[in-house]
């Protein structure tokens, strides 16, 4: 297993959108092992792919219930609404509350192939919105109420 650098929001890679993944090759894998390695690493609950460099439609999730890596993830529904502090590994000097919906539906492929949709609600949906924005080029930078800014 290795540990990735996390790309910085400053970088435009971060902007793009992300690619759906065709197929689960051994290197898919590996990125997934590696993703899970560099999220613990940075003590992070989530990470997607882009963050590594990656233009691939992959995120894993950890808020301390265990790891959830998902392929070509998709929320189907949202409801509610919760605001909470949020933060990123690609920001590590900032961060400031986020409204998210309460009530996600996320649909996605697990790392052994298979089809899943999980309910989630508060944290772990909050988890899921951040991770799948970054597929789509988002930041929570972006949709921040009061950017708190650490100086270094
Ligand atoms: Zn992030």
């Amino acid at each position: 297993m290795a540990t990735y650098k996390v790309v910085d929001r400053e970088d435009p890679l971060l902007r793009k959108i992300s690619k759906p993944v065709p197929e689960i090759t051994p290197n898919v894998l590996k990125l997934i092992r590696n993703m899970l390695e560099t999220m613990y690493e940075y003590n992070g609950v989530g990470l997607a792919a882009p963050q590594v460099g990656v233009l691939k439609r992959i995120i894993v999730v950890d808020i301390g219930e265990g790891p959830i890596a998902l392929i070509n993830p998709e929320i189907l529904e949202r409801s509610g609404s919760q605001t909470g502090e949020e933060g990123c590994l690609s920001c590590p000097d900032m961060w400031g509350d986020v409204e998210r919906a309460k009530y996600i539906k996320i649909k996605g492929i697990t790392p052994e192939g298979k089809e899943v949709i999980i309910e989630a609600e508060d944290y772990l949906a909050r988890a899921f919105q951040h991770e799948c924005d970054h597929l789509d080029g988002i930041l929570f930078i972006d949709k921040v109420h009061k950017l708190k800014v650490k100086r270094r």
